[in-house]
């Protein structure tokens, strides 16, 4: 089967996967009037929000249905835990395998100088955790320079555990024409001012 809306390289990751539907939220995230804007998201987990940033971040990462060649990261997921972050590297590697990407994760608790080694291997996908991508970001390890898209996971969480300095760095050394695409629990009102500092005319979408 196929999945509409969806570049092919993508559905046929789905459908191998065993999927056969788009859950509310990946459906929604794929309609033609959320292509290319920033996206601010109440989803839960469960809910297929993993999959649901995976698809939308195709806009900015596919080129010809293929991954193109990067010499420094183009998408970047920061979520609150290192086993969140672990999970958003799994989901992301078999949604992306045959469009050939390559994803390195940065989180604490792990051999930072071989994280370092993966940033400088040409890596189009970085997964990481707010505190270690600082680190990466500040050492020089981490080059922004180039990214298209970047994604909070569980916003609401990182905020509420006192990630809001660490976020706000890393976003501020990214460039001002990417896509941000902000998925939280909730939206409470931190949420929604993060969401004006570093998002444009965003599209709310709750499921
Ligand atoms: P998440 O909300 O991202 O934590 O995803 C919850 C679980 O649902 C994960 O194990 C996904 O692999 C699975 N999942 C996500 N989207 C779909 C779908 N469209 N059909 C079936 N399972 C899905």
């Amino acid at each position: 089967m196929t999945f509409e809306n969806l570049s092919p390289v993508l559905s046929d990751a789905l459908t191998a996967r065993g999927y056969e539907t788009l859950t509310p939220v990946q459906s929604q995230v794929s309609e033609d009037q959320a292509k290319g804007r920033d996206l601010l998201v109440s989803a839960q987990t469960g809910s297929g929000k993993t999959v649901a940033f995976g698809l939308a971040m195709g806009d900015e990462l596919l080129e010809d249905g293929r991954m193109p060649y990067a010499t420094s990261p183009l998408a970047l997921i920061i979520a609150p835990t290192r086993e969140l972050a672990l999970q958003v590297s799994r989901e992301l590697s078999w949604l992306y395998a045959k469009a050939g990407a390559r994803i390195a994760t940065c989180v604490g608790g792990m051999d930072a100088s071989k994280e370092r080694r993966a940033l400088g291997q040409g890596v189009q996908i970085v997964v990481g955790t707010p505190g270690r991508l600082r680190d990466h970001l500040e050492r020089g390890a981490l080059d922004l320079s180039a990214l298209r898209v970047a994604v909070l996971d569980e916003a609401d969480e990182m905020l509420d555990m006192g990630f809001r300095d660490d976020l706000e760095e890393i976003l501020d050394g990214t460039p001002a024409t990417r896509r941000t695409l902000l998925f939280s629990a909730t939206i409470p009102s931190p949420i929604v001012q993060l969401a004006k500092r570093y998002q444009t005319n965003a599209l709310r979408i709750s499921t």
